[in-house]
């Protein structure tokens, strides 16, 4: 059953109201930025045939209508890349359902469904997906520092100002200094956002794109907060040529009949593009220093608990 009781008692908690009024101006400052930057917006799409493998979760969220199988969306990926047909700069406040493992209830970090500002741009390197992360970051936090000063001071958190370029380590430097399980003891390692590039093909999907000259390399990357706050994005440049994407998915060992609508997608001609998924309740609880990304949404959906 759900638990209405701590339900009501976690939405008069004043903490997540305040978290809320910050969002509010959060999810403004993006919109205003990216629509400066000549960006579209999308409405998300929440069911479809395809969905990102993201082969950690086992568990598919499917529904069935008039006979025909839709998967619930974990990102929206191969629409991004399919909408660059339409449009050269897309965005969308895409909501996401993913079966986290139940041993990660606690993390503070993770829901089971989460919004992220999903966004692609045309034949961009991630170069340029880069630089525009850190103008966007840079942008927003510093809208909220001024914007949103009184939520900020009830709720005791002193945001620090951040200046780009962003200090940047590959994975591999990452996995010396830290260990394989890095992200949080790099986090909290810095007082900067700091870039993690050139993540092995094995850790990350197909459609992230392998170097042309280093083999089993990606040209992708993640930012992550300082502060021990953890990831703040992942993205990198596509697999947009149908026999490349054809030979990561065998590498994956996915059966491609599962990506047959994707790959005749790119076999009608994938733009090259590059972007990134920014995670809005992970923003939002970075910005708030908050412990617990359950204060930053109500009705969030922790792993392994019924929630409305
Ligand atoms: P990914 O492509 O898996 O890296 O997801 C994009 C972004 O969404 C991440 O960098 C996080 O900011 C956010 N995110 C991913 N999984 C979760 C989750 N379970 N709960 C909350 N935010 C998430
Ligand atoms: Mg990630």
């Amino acid at each position: 059953m759900i638990d209405i009781t701590r339900l009501l008692e976690e939405m008069s908690s004043t903490e997540l109201r305040l978290a809320i009024q910050v969002q509010t101006k959060l999810i403004s400052l993006i919109r205003e930025f990216l629509l400066r930057e000549k960006f579209v917006e999308l409405l998300p799409v929440i069911i479809s045939p395809i969905t990102d493998p993201l082969t950690d979760f086992r568990v598919r969220g499917e529904v069935e209508c008039y006979g025909y199988k839709y998967q619930i969306t974990k990102s929206m990926i191969f629409h991004k890349q399919t909408a660059l047909k339409a449009f050269p700069r897309i965005f969308c406040f895409s909501p996401n359902v993913r079966i986290e493992p139940a041993e990660r209830q606690n993390s503070g970090r993770h829901l089971i469904e989460f919004v992220q500002l999903d966004l692609e741009v045309r034949e961009a390197s991630r170069e340029d997906v880069l630089g525009l992360g850190e103008r966007l970051f840079s942008y927003v936090i510093e809208g909220i520092r001024r914007g949103a000063d009184e939520e900020l001071t009830l709720l005791g958190r002193k945001l620090p100002e951040f200046k780009p370029p962003f200090e940047r380590i590959t994975y591999e430097e990452a996995v010396r200094e830290f260990g394989q399980d890095f992200e949080l003891k790099l986090s909290a390692a810095r007082q900067e956002p700091v870039w993690l590039l050139d993540f092995p093909l094995e850790v990350r999907e197909f459609y992230d794109r392998e170097y042309n000259n280093r083999p089993g390399v990606l040209v992708d990357m993640d930012l992550i907060y300082p502060e021990g706050y953890g990831e703040a994005l992942s993205g990198g440049e596509r697999e947009y040529q149908v026999e490349r994407i054809q030979e990561r998915i065998r590498k994956k060992g996915i059966n491609p009949e599962a990506y047959a609508i994707y790959l005749k997608l790119a076999e009608s001609g994938l733009y090259p593009s590059a972007g990134f998924g920014f995670g809005i309740e992970r923003l939002t609880r970075f910005v708030c220093g908050l412990k617990d990304i359950g204060r930053t949404r109500l009705f969030a959906k922790k792993p392994a608990q019924f929630s409305l």
